[in-house]
């Protein structure tokens, strides 16, 4: 039978001289395909026995890749030499972040710490006496590192998975008085 153009049809075949579409005897029984994957798949497993070195994969976690230098991995407070927090509890960090995971409460020194930052003293007044990040809620943007004027929050731990039995084992604690750390609390730093 023509078509309307007066064209004789035409069947298009595959490989196998099956018409396409349709499987040839050889293809519905599957076993030579079969043999044939695990000709690929026993090749593999043999030329990585005698070669170890061509494994795609690794043993995580106890081997671990290295990580680019930009990575961004869990969040660590910078400090000053004295051992005094850089935070100086100005909240840009908070205001900054995206997924509102970032809990800041002020304090105020005893006493005002004037520290060296590149040749320009500073005058410190504040600092957190809280300073905590839900790490379930971060969504590891690097925005509050980014908002930070005073270099003193850095996502550069190379620490990254998490993994936990409590969600309040996720939640980043820190405290301080005057300026000090007294505590840091994470089930998941590891
Ligand atoms: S990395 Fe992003 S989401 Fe996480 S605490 Fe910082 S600003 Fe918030
Ligand atoms: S970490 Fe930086 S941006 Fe955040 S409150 Fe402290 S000083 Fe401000």
């Amino acid at each position: 039978m023509s078509d309307m153009h007066g064209h004789a049809p035409v069947t298009a075949k595959n490989g196998n001289g099956a018409p396409s579409g349709e499987m040839t005897f050889k293809e519905r029984i599957y076993l030579v395909e079969i043999v044939k994957g695990l000709a690929i798949t026993m090749g593999h497993l043999i030329r990585n026995i005698l070669d170890p070195a061509r494994f795609k994969t690794i043993s995580y976690p106890e081997q671990q890749r290295p990580l680019p230098q930009r990575f961004r991995s869990k969040h660590r407070l910078n400090k000053w030499e004295s051992g005094h927090t850089k935070c100086t509890a100005c909240m840009c960090c908070a205001t900054a972040c995206p997924a509102a995971c970032i809990t800041i409460v002020a304090g105020e020194m005893d006493e005002p710490l004037v520290k060296n930052d590149n040749g320009v003293n500073k005058v410190i007044e504040k600092y957190p006496l809280i300073y905590d990040i839900d790490l379930l809620k971060c969504v590891y943007c690097g925005f509050c590192v980014e908002a930070c004027p005073c270099d003193a929050i850095k996502m550069d731990t190379g620490k990254f998975p998490h993994a936990a039995y409590n969600r309040e084992d996720f939640y980043w604690q820190n405290r301080f008085e005057n300026g000090l750390p007294v505590v840091e609390k994470t089930a998941v730093d590891n």
